[in-house]
């Protein structure tokens, strides 16, 4: 038997989180991203790779540093950020 690292229940079978390395139980894991359930609430929604570091200024996603553009003090995505590029020219 092996115990969960986030809910502490035992289980038989343990899941490794790809990118906290935590080893979880199937209630806390999401089996198509291999992530575990803390790392998919602050996962980029962009690249689905990596932890969001901020939150995009205009559409309000999370966003890993490879998915944003820093604008003074805010972020914005890359997305949002060829928007607005492109409004202005
Ligand atoms: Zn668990
Ligand atoms: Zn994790
Ligand atoms: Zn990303
Ligand atoms: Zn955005």
């Amino acid at each position: 038997m092996q115990i969960c690292e986030i809910c502490g229940e035992r289980s038989t079978k343990l899941f490794e989180c790809r990118i906290c390395g935590r080893r979880v139980c199937i209630l806390e894991f999401n089996a198509k991203e291999k992530i575990c359930e803390i790392c998919e609430m602050t996962l980029c929604r962009k690249c689905k790779n990596q932890l969001s570091i901020a939150v995009c200024n205009l559409c309000g996603i999370l966003v890993c540093e490879d998915c944003s553009v820093k604008i003074g003090v805010t972020y914005l995505c890359r997305d949002c950020y060829n928007r607005t590029k492109r409004a202005q020219t």
